[in-house]
């Protein structure tokens, strides 16, 4: 076993309430976890040492909600909404055809294309959906392929109704055949909950279809109208309810009193010009919120998690502190994970090393490529080449 002492770390932001954040601090990995972390004064010996000089600390961003094998780009779509035409589900059905059509290996290619922008962006652990195959093969390679870089794989065949095919035959292909040939490859079922996708009843049948496949439910609710998603998310008991843009009192108390966390995806509303969801009114209620990218083609083409945290202290009244808590602890409670997420002994040693002295630069400093270094699972796995 090895150690590795990081020190002289100038602002130590652990997201565990009861330790805090601390100044001047160190912390010691064994074996790919947090072996100890306190006062650098009282450190313990390592094998070796790196000298963080004055940087802050913070957990590897979880981004627990990512759209990430497709092919193709809609640009021209991004720049007609920007001259006024409104953002619809349909969209996602120009990508479909794309992503028939490409093979694995381009697929593979635009996979770890974002995955490493992700890491470059301090994101540590992320979520990945299929949904842009929308037939048996297609999705079967999708979560096949994002299976190969990470273990948080959603099935979503219910994203919309695919040109050519009657609805009622396609939503018993998702129940069905697409299903079992997905599920050995995914932890999660998810479902576009949404006027235009899929309605509540529909909605319903797929995720429990899913959960008797044993798969764990989450879904896209409340994104572009005040529908049942939430409730469905409740009932269900959902590690995650997606965008809760447009919610109601009863749909803002049933979060609160339940196990779903609300996961916030401000780069979509600011990608397609929409009023950003009420963040304050969930966290005023006591509900566990979650900060994510949905980096996806069409709605919000974007991997920056302190992009994302700007928008939610500026646009969604959310603190700085809440911001971080949520693009940590909050993706992880929406992952339903207990091993990341927080600086705590015993959990993985995955950490991003900010080129600031607080985690307060991330609003303060909005579009600055801030993140210096990115652990994981104790190993560098990225580091700015600026700084090389
Ligand atoms: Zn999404």
């Amino acid at each position: 076993m090895t150690s590795t002492l990081l020190t002289g770390i100038g602002l130590l932001a652990t997201q565990d309430p009861e330790l805090g954040e601390l100044s001047d601090a160190a912390l010691l990995i064994e074996d790919g976890t947090i072996g100890w972390l306190g006062p650098r004064a009282q450190a313990p010996a390592a094998d070796r040492a790196v000298e963080l000089a004055g940087r802050c600390v913070l957990p590897g961003f979880v981004d627990s909600h990512a759209h990430l094998v497709f092919a193709g780009d809609r640009a021209a779509e991004f720049a007609a909404r920007m001259t006024g035409q409104p953002y619809t589900a349909g969209g996602i059905r120009s990508t479909v055809q794309a992503t028939r059509q490409a093979s694995d290996q381009q697929l593979r290619t635009n996979l770890a294309r974002l995955a490493a922008e992700l890491l470059a962006a301090g994101v540590t652990t992320f979520e990945c959906k299929s949904g842009y195959g929308l037939d048996v093969e297609t999705e079967q390679r999708s979560v096949r392929l994002a299976g190969e870089l990470t273990g948080e794989v959603s099935y979503l065949g219910a994203h919309v109704v695919p040109a050519g095919i009657d609805r009622t035959e396609y939503l018993e292909l998702v129940c069905g055949p697409m299903l079992q040939a997905c599920a050995p490859h995914a932890k999660w079922v998810d479902v576009f909950c949404e006027q235009g996708a899929f309605d509540e009843d529909e909605s319903r049948a797929v995720l429990t279809a899913g959960l008797a496949a044993g798969l764990l439910p989450r879904l896209h609710a409340n994104q572009l109208t005040a529908g049942g998603g939430v409730r469905l998310a409740v009932e269900l008991d959902a590690a995650s309810a997606d965008h809760c843009t447009h919610l109601s009192r009863s749909d803002i108390e049933a979060l609160a009193g339940s196990n779903t966390v609300a996961t916030l995806l401000p780069l979509v509303e600011f990608s397609t010009r929409s009023p950003y969801p009420d963040a304050r009114s969930l966290l005023d209620a006591g509900a566990t919120v979650a900060l994510a990218t949905d980096c996806n083609p069409g709605s919000g083409f974007s991997t920056s998690m302190p992009l994302a945290i700007a928008l939610a202290v500026r646009e969604m009244r959310m603190s700085p502190a809440e911001a971080v808590f949520a693009a940590t602890v909050g993706g992880a409670k929406a992952l339903r994970r207990n091993d990341i997420g927080q600086l705590t002994v015993g959990r993985r040693a995955d950490l991003t090393v900010l080129d600031a002295p607080s985690y307060l630069h991330l609003a303060y400093r909005p579009g600055v490529p801030l993140v210096h270094q990115v652990w994981r699972a104790g190993e560098p796995a990225w580091t700015s080449s600026a700084l090389q």
